[in-house]
């Protein structure tokens, strides 16, 4: 049986084992704890047996190849502005948007209708943890004002979301730090589902999902992290990737209303979680905040980030065929455990 919660969000976990006799012979039961995500309803594991498998972590990884070179990368200047594309005029006056010394432009290799690139600064390898908040503030306030231009074009591009895929073995193509902007009138698989869950608990409940959700983790504690001025971070109950962490701010659901400080509050989070990051000798990580920017939308919003493999040549990768067949995440450590080595970073 699973153990569940009341109330209208049941965070639900079962623990089963794995009978096997040890190479020397010992008989041994494997612990394995199923959980399921109160908002997606999909299952993940924590299988803490593989806690002692080696995953590349042993050390903190050496800057990448190409780590000085600064002559051949488009993001650094002077060649970002005579490598990178300009947006079209109907969206803005200017070839490209600049806030702070974040400069943003569309994305040469685009994900949907309107998707942009926006760099932090001119500095072309940033270790992890290690950059400034106003970088991470203003490229973020960038971002939001090329999808202020989008609403403000095109009414019906209401998906709206800003990702960081921080180094290669994140999916990042080239390693000068960046986010990435997308707006388009066809969701994702993940803003279509939550989208839809939000107003059905709406609907049900007359209450946020998130808000209660937030609730309940603030009553229960032990996934709580911090909080940097709105944003509350946590660890999430049934992780989809390694020490996965979520920043939420109940009751806003506009990514295009946040103020200037609650940019510089999730900035400021970011960074500790960074900090965190490499506390555990990983350099890599994805990063999401999704929104549905319509008046009738549910969807509060949420930020989550989670570690990658290290880039190593032969190290294994993250997703195992348990991931990508089964469809569940199968990671090594409670969440509980993410949080309590978190919040030493949330003074
Ligand atoms: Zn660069």
């Amino acid at each position: 049986m699973y153990q569940t919660t009341e109330g209208p969000l049941a965070f639900q976990k079962r623990s089963i084992s794995a009978e096997i006799i040890e190479p020397d012979g010992t008989p041994a039961a494997k612990p394995v704890e199923i959980r399921i995500d109160p908002v997606s309803g999909r299952s993940c594991r924590i299988t803490f047996a593989r806690a002692k498998e080696a995953a590349g972590e042993a050390a903190f990884p050496p800057p990448p190849p190409g780590a000085a070179d600064t002559a051949s990368c488009p993001f650094c200047r002077p060649q970002l502005f005579e490598h990178t594309p300009k947006l079209v005029p109907d969206l803005s006056p200017t070839p490209r948007l600049e806030y702070g010394e974040s400069v943003l432009f569309p994305n040469l290799f685009p994900y949907g209708r309107y998707s942009a690139v926006s760099v932090f600064d001119h500095r072309h390898f940033v270790e992890i943890g290690t950059a400034s908040p106003d970088s991470y503030a203003d490229c973020f306030i960038n971002c939001a004002n090329y999808l202020k231009r989008v609403q403000e074009t095109d009414h019906q591009a209401v998906y709206l979301a800003i990702t960081q895929n921080h180094l290669p073995s994140a999916g990042g193509s080239l390693i000068h730090p960046h986010l990435q902007a997308h707006a388009d009138r066809i969701p994702a698989n993940f803003p279509r589902f939550l989208e839809q869950r939000a107003a059905a608990y709406y609907q049900k409940n007359g209450r946020r999902l998130f808000a209660d959700y937030l609730a309940h983790e603030q009553a229960d504690k032990t996934r709580l992290i911090g909080r940097t001025g709105d944003w509350h971070w946590l660890a999430a109950f049934a992780p989809e990737g390694f020490y996965e962490i979520w920043a939420l701010l109940p009751g806003t659901v506009s990514l295009l209303e946040l103020s200037e400080n609650q940019w510089r509050d999730l900035a400021a989070g970011i960074i500790r979680a960074q900090k965190f990051y490499r506390s555990l000798n990983h350099n890599g990580y994805n990063l999401g905040l999704l929104a549905v920017e319509r008046e009738d939308s549910r969807l509060e919003l949420r930020l989550r980030m989670l570690v990658r493999s290290n880039f190593d040549q032969w190290t294994r990768n993250d997703h195992t065929g348990f991931e990508v067949m089964l469809g569940d995440m199968a990671t090594f450590i409670p969440p509980e455990q993410t949080a309590a080595l978190a919040r030493k970073f949330w003074p």
